[in-house]
């Protein structure tokens, strides 16, 4: 058993929208497809891969790092200890290799897009979900057989007015969430109000809407949001400041009472562990968004994990950034606590499985081998156009 060759590329998943930060007019992804030389009905299995979204594509690592030191590697050395399966930990040191600690950036969203394929692959091998497979290999082999999602949206765009933000959220109760997320902080206070009370007003009650803040605020801004917000009693208060400002993350725990959410852009086990010590989240009330695939796959989240666990914090304060596949995939398997979901957003990326609804806020997962990217059939055609 082998890995033959590795194939990338990269597609634009860009839209006219914008958070408080960025705009996502060149947001682009890379692909990736790893060829195995395991032949079922007649064909190679193959693992897909992508690099969620909100970073650009990575190809330039990926080409001249990450998949030469993969090819390079004795196959032997790529196989789990019993040789019936590629081993994504034994392959990650495998592509970490001459990388210096810190300073993980892109570098992690490079390994990500392999990992993801790795373990599309491995599970594929197995013959499995990737669920199950993971929920056998790493969890306690009785996976959650849906997972709760909620909604991302309610993004500032040209045109995009009250009534459209209103209509958007009723879009997403039409669809079958509970949940919908928005952006604040790319207008003004009293404006983001107004627009959160028009959310409020379609989704029913405030505990059904969480606001994100991209990084934006300073210290004064976040606490002056609070205050504003606190008395909608809001499902939560994400990425309020600079992601890597535990401190005032700290800070703002001690002014606004409700849930808060942060952790997508902080990209290794090194970092989530600087939050948990620094940050003042609160185990029995917070929510940790670390994607898998941004930050170094998700042999390096299996690590966060365990570092969680050690803090003393459940695997369910977890709720992955993305609206992906591959971290619903993990959430089921790894019971988290949820899924992002994107319904309106990322094409042809963004979302699950086309047969896949969402059904009282919570989906359940394809019974497919592997991640099921072929049953997501506008994605699926970008990634077989890579090696076929
Ligand atoms: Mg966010």
């Amino acid at each position: 058993m082998k890995i033959v060759s590795v194939h990338e590329d990269t597609i634009p998943i860009s839209s006219t929208m914008r958070n408080a930060w960025i705009d996502f007019s060149k947001m682009d992804s890379s692909i990736i497809a790893v060829v195995s030389d395991v032949i079922r009905d007649g064909k190679p299995l193959v693992g897909y891969g992508f690099n969620s979204n909100g970073r650009y594509s990575v190809g330039d690592i990926l080409r001249r790092r990450i998949i030469p030191r993969l090819l390079a590697a004795d196959p032997a050395d790529t196989l789990d200890d019993a040789g019936t399966n590629i081993s994504p930990e034994k392959i990650w040191d495998i592509v970490m290799q001459n990388e210096k600690p810190g300073g993980h950036g892109e570098r992690s969203v490079a390994v990500g897009v392999l990992d993801m394929a790795l373990f599309d692959l491995a599970a594929k091998i197995a013959d499995k979900p990737l669920y199950r497979h993971l929920s056998d290999t790493y969890g306690d082999g009785r996976p959650d057989e849906d997972v709760f999602v909620y909604a991302a949206g309610g993004y500032y765009a040209p045109g995009k007015g009250l009534q459209e933000l209103k209509d958007e959220m009723k879009g997403f109760l039409d669809l079958g969430y509970n949940v919908a997320k928005m952006k604040i902080g790319g207008a003004s206070l009293s404006e983001d109000l107004q627009r959160i009370e028009a959310a409020i007003e379609v989704l029913g009650d405030g505990s059904r809407l969480a606001v994100d803040v991209n990084g934006k605020f300073d210290l004064d801004t976040a606490i002056q949001y609070g205050k504003a917000i606190e008395p909608y009693n809001l499902f939560w208060y994400e990425e309020v400041g600079d992601p890597l400002d535990y401190q005032l993350q700290a800070e703002l725990a001690k002014h606004y009472p409700h849930r808060m959410a942060t952790g997508e852009n902080l990209f290794s086990l090194v970092d989530a562990r600087n939050l948990i010590r620094y940050g003042g989240m609160r185990p029995d009330l917070d929510i940790l968004q670390f994607d898998p695939v941004l930050s170094y796959g998700l042999v390096e989240y299996l690590r966060i994990l365990d570092m969680l666990r050690e803090h003393g914090w459940s695997s369910r304060s977890c709720v992955p950034h993305g609206g992906h596949q591959f971290s619903l995939h993990i959430a089921a398997a790894l019971k988290l606590g949820g899924n992002e979901s994107y319904p309106g957003e990322f094409y042809p990326t963004g979302g699950f499985a086309d047969e896949v609804g969402v059904e009282a806020g919570r989906v359940k997962l394809p019974e497919t081998p592997g991640i099921g990217f072929e049953h997501k059939a506008a994605f699926y055609k970008y990634l077989r156009s890579l090696h076929d």
